[in-house]
């Protein structure tokens, strides 16, 4: 299908959508958005002020009660009706999050997939979030317990997977019945605002989601997360800013999801299928052009098999077609905006001038548009600043390891603690790997495990809670036990 792009951005609602209207924000100037391929502006969003932050929350706050009461048969349907709109909407969606972004097509249709499952899956477990009833141990009391919405949720999403990380967190919200306010990344706006009129469609009642896009992200958070109103945050981004939010968050107690960064090691020992190995290697490092939490960080291969290795990944990632995500061959888009092209260069300056040797790319691509090339960087020192902080970006560092204790000790030795890979033909390690590893997520001879019914979340500085699963709904909800005097109690 065929889209025509000015008509997609000229049908998405660039207001703020506040208590069931779109209103004008009222912060002083607005929010430009910026195609990464081309620099082009493509489009001019409200800014919204913190009164306007209050106002929505004013509104969550005054539908919470009413909402957290619905059947969940009813707001299983509305996600359900959801998840066939955005199927039907699919190509817009990713054709916007390519705008946005710069995600090759092929990957922004994946991601509408991805995404889409989460409100497929949560449309399933609203109506299966079961209590329990017992006994307590003495027989001397019934016990009942219940999950209850835990409330008005403030939702702070990233730019890198505009759409997955808007249904990971607004799909379980309204599964548990909270009420909530969603805050999208200044860069990428318009796959969330596209969203939010989706899901009014899908029925939605007004109050229930709002919206609230800013030029200015602490002006939203710092009145929100101070206000007693608010029970929840549930935030993904940097560890950085995760950290500032906790602490934000800390004086009133509130439920938090911490969503933050990684350093993925992806291992590969001797006995593994290099091919398999290879692939999978390319798909962990190179999904999103690098700018994943999950992205393969540091590339750990047993000596043996680490120069073979090196080459065949260095062929691999040379002969990606590097472009404008829209044309129909890019493999590998621009990254996000110049200053994530300076940081990838500097990390890659730093490891070379630490010995480390350049197999394929090495430097940015001059023209239009923020582009690095994909590059693979061998002999890299272990203590080198690319294998100790996020690249996000196109760039594989390996790193030898001798065996099994070496590869265990280097991968954890990092203060994250999100997803790892595996890569062995031995399956006892698999089990070994699970022991040791100190991390949320693990690949077994497989690049890419993120799904919508599998649990995903870090360990460490890489966050809090878990998105997706059967865990992904508690989240929004806090237990309640009723304790009643058993009718046989003496
Ligand atoms: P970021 O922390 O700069 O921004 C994330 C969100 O927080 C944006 O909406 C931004 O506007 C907002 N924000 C920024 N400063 C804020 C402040 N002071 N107060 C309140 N809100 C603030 O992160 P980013 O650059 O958008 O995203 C990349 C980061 O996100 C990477 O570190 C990546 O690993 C992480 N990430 C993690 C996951 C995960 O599931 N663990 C998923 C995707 C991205």
């Amino acid at each position: 299908m065929s889209i025509n792009v000015d008509e997609l951005i000229g049908k998405v609602e660039k207001r703020l959508y506040i208590g069931g209207e779109w209103v004008e924000g009222s912060a002083r100037g607005s929010l430009e958005v910026e195609n990464p391929a081309t620099g082009e502006v493509l489009a001019t969003m409200a800014s919204a002020s913190s009164e306007d932050a209050l106002k929505a929350l004013d509104a969550a706050d005054r539908v919470q009660r009413e909402w957290g009461r619905t059947a969940p048969r009813e707001r299983a349907e509305i996600l359900r009706r959801g998840f066939e709109l955005v199927a039907e909407r699919a190509e817009e969606f990713a054709t916007l999050m390519t705008l946005e972004m710069g995600k090759p097509l092929v990957e922004a249709r994946g991601e509408v997939r991805y995404a889409n499952e989460f409100l497929r899956w949560f449309s399933e477990e609203t109506v299966r979030h079961y209590g329990r009833y017992s006994q307590v141990p003495e027989g001397t009391l019934r016990m009942i317990t219940t999950h209850k919405p835990v409330g008005p949720s403030l939702l702070i999403t990233p730019w890198n997977f505009p759409l997955a990380m808007a249904t990971r967190k607004i799909g379980p919200a309204i599964a548990a019945g909270c009420t909530m306010i969603v805050k999208p990344a200044q860069l990428t706006p318009l796959t969330m605002h596209y969203f939010v009129q989706t899901m009014i469609e899908a029925g939605v009642p007004g109050g229930v989601l709002n919206l609230v896009t800013s030029k200015s992200a602490s002006g939203i958070s710092t009145p929100l997360l101070a206000d007693r109103r608010l029970r929840k945050l549930s935030f993904t981004g940097s560890t950085a800013v995760g950290k500032q939010l906790l602490a934000d968050a800390a004086p009133n107690v509130l439920r938090t999801s911490m969503e933050l960064g990684g350093n993925a090691p992806l291992i590969v020992f001797e006995d593994a299928d290099l091919d398999v190995a290879v692939d999978g290697a390319v798909d962990a490092k190179m999904r999103n052009i690098g700018e994943a939490c999950t992205a393969a960080n540091r590339i750990l291969v047993q000596e043996p098999v680490a120069e073979e290795f090196g080459r065949r990944l260095a062929e691999k990632l040379g002969a990606m077609t590097v472009g404008n995500g829209l044309d129909g061959d890019t493999q590998v888009g621009p990254l996000i905006q110049s200053t994530a092209v300076d940081n990838v260069e500097e990390l890659v300056n730093d490891a070379v001038s630490g010995g480390a040797e350049v197999l394929t790319g090495g430097a940015r691509i001059e023209g239009a548009g923020h582009f690095y090339a994909p590059t693979v960087l061998v002999d890299v020192a272990r203590d080198s600043r690319v294998a100790r902080e996020e690249i996000f970006g196109p760039v594989a560092p390996v790193i030898t390891f001798t065996d099994e204790e070496d590869a265990w000790r280097l991968a954890n030795a990092t203060e994250y603690g999100l997803a790892s890979y595996v890569f062995s033909s031995d399956l006892s390690r698999l089990f070994r790997a699970s022991d040791k590893l100190e991390f949320g997520l693990v690949g077994f001879n497989s690049g890419v495990i993120s799904n919508a019914g599998a649990p995903f979340g870090g360990v460490k500085h890489s966050g809090l809670g878990r998105e997706g699963g059967a865990e992904g709904i508690a989240e929004y909800t806090y237990t309640q036990y009723v304790g009643v005097r058993d009718p046989y109690a003496k």
